[in-house]
């Protein structure tokens, strides 16, 4: 069976039941971070012990059923040895149809370096580059002056290739929803031909162990129009993006009335959450560790199945968790919920102000 079989056969397992092992999870590579942004303090987190090489080897190769894989950081073109991260990944992971490296774009030879050795593995990732405003809000976001323009450098030096799913992804948040016109333009100004398809959405959300931004000003429900309007607009592109974006938006706009999007959550499901130190946790947003795979020989197998985890899922089912609509963990949601849609509890419709 191929990747892709194999992918859509675990999609359509997901849509029924719990799979056996994740077969999507996001993975920190490292929480350095080149920038500084106001909305994200893990680069104030204090060193911790990365994943080797090695130890990355053993845990994909405990994990066979992998289709989909988020390396995020921080940032990770600060890895020294990404190369061999990503060889020892694709080599474990005779699986993996999606590949989804993200990136602040300002080490463009080291991030087009990454995606070409993919290549040459015969895996086209999709690359988001991340852009949270025009050039001078960005800038103060990032608290780094040129970083919009290095962002922008970067894209534009990888997104005429044709093998590549290149965007740009915007979190929206109270510091630029306002400035999305503008930002817009200001591409339309720096990139040729450039298109709202090129764009991708994504909430401000707080999260103590990913971005430790707890505290951190929220969008809240009177943002809710000038959301759906801006996420209106990344509606473009091929059907199956269109599609996407389009159950994405109606997730959200669920997700600010009633507290929940309303799809079955794939948290300890079919996904799960791995930390640059092999900790493990639901997902990106629910800070309650599973426990670190380095006491576990490496194989997430035993933490999944334990009882610990099997009533956190539960709980989860139960929608006694923040609840979110954070795309990492929205898209696994919307396939997984394509045969039988809904089955999270909603709340009841809400004045309150709710992290986005
Ligand atoms: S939001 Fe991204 S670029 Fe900014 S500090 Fe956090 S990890 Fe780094
Ligand atoms: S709905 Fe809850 S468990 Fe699921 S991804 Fe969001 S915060 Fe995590």
């Amino acid at each position: 069976m191929n990747a892709t079989a194999n992918y859509l056969l675990n999609i359509l397992r997901s849509n029924f039941s719990r799979l056996p092992g994740p077969n999507k999870i996001t993975y920190i590579l490292t929480s350095r971070c080149n920038l500084r942004c106001k909305s994200c303090s893990i680069w104030k987190k204090p060193p911790r012990e990365e994943l080797s090489v090695a130890e990355i080897d053993q845990i994909f190769s405990q994990l066979p059923s992998l289709n989909w894989l988020d390396l995020t950081g921080g940032e990770i073109t600060l890895r020294s040895d990404l190369l061999e991260v990503l060889g020892a990944i694709i080599e474990a992971s005779p699986y993996l149809r999606i590949l989804h490296l993200t990136s602040n774009g300002q080490k463009p030879n080291t991030l087009i370096e990454a995606i070409r050795f993919c290549k040459n593995q015969q895996i086209n990732p999709i690359v988001s580059i991340s852009i949270d405003g025009p050039e001078a809000l960005h800038d103060e976001i990032r608290g780094k002056s040129g970083a919009f323009e290095s962002a922008v450098r970067t894209y534009r030096q990888i997104r005429n290739d044709p093998d590549l799913n290149v965007s740009i992804s915007c979190t929206l948040s109270v510091h630029n929803l306002d400035s999305v016109d503008l930002l817009l333009k200001e591409l339309q100004g720096r990139l040729a031909e450039f298109s709202h398809d090129e764009i991708h959405f994504n909430l401000f959300h707080e999260s103590n162990h990913f971005y430790g931004n707890t505290g951190h000003e929220t969008l809240s429900r009177a943002d809710f129009a000038q959301i759906q309007e801006q996420l209106y607009k990344a509606e473009n592109g091929h059907l199956i993006k269109r599609m996407l974006e389009h159950r994405y938006r109606k997730a959200s706009r669920d997700y600010f009335l009633y507290g929940r999007h309303g799809l079955k959550c794939q948290s300890l499901s079919s996904t799960c959450f791995l930390d640059s130190d092999g900790t493990l946790y639901p997902c990106t947003i629910y800070d309650r560790p599973l426990g670190n795979l380095r006491d576990y020989h490496y194989d997430c197998r035993p933490l999944w199945n334990d009882q610990h985890t099997m009533a956190l899922r539960d709980e989860i089912m139960q929608s006694n968790c923040p609840g979110c609509c954070s795309p990492c963990e929205t898209y696994p949601a919307i396939v997984s919920s394509l045969l039988i849609p809904g089955t999270t509890r909603r709340r009841s419709p809400t004045n309150q102000t709710r992290s986005g």
